[in-house]
């Protein structure tokens, strides 16, 4: 295992928790990833412009010797596949959704990656679980920790440990 990734996890349809408990063990049986640290459960209010019921969100931490894009490959087998999830409405309700948000120190920008992940320093439905088990991580690009830039957030929508 010579990488350590940080992912997020969200579900606002179907049993929201019963999902993120299967989301995870789909990620541990991933060949070449291992599941090291796991927040708590998190019951958020929905970001964005489509009006839809709460998420619950979570944060992991994983050792991984397969490369971004090859686990982006394996989130989404796991988003479509195991969780039948379609995409028609864009940032609208959804059983499962997996987003890579650090990758050791990567910056990447290309067709099928951002990574940091574009708004995780934003949302603090993202923030607060990824506090829990990374504060002092430090942003590649932004050079804050993860705690510094989440204390610098104005209040913002709810986020509750379940
Ligand atoms: P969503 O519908 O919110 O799950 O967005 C999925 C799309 O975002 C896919 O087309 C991915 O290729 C793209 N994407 C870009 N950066 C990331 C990232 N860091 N993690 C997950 N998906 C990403």
């Amino acid at each position: 295992m010579n990488s350590i990734a940080y992912l997020a996890l969200g579900s606002n349809m179907g049993d929201r928790e019963l999902n993120l408990l299967r989301a995870v063990a789909e990620i541990g049986k991933i060949r070449d990833v291992r599941i090291t640290a796991l927040s708590g459960f998190y019951d958020t209010e929905p970001v964005g412009p489509v009006t839809q019921d709460p998420f619950i969100n979570a944060v992991l931490r994983c050792e991984i010797s397969l490369g971004p894009h090859q686990l982006l490959d394996e989130l989404q087998r796991i988003e479509t596949g195991v969780f039948r999830r379609s995409r028609d409405i864009p940032q609208g309700p959804r059983t499962m959704d997996l987003d890579i948000l650090f990758f050791d120190d990567l910056v990447i920008s290309d067709d099928r990656l951002t990574i940091p992940h574009p708004r995780l320093h934003q949302r603090r439905f993202v923030l607060v679980p990824l506090c829990e088990i990374a504060p002092d991580l430090v942003h590649p690009l932004i050079r804050d920790s993860v705690k510094t830039i989440l204390d610098s957030l104005p209040a913002g929508e709810r986020v509750v440990r379940v």
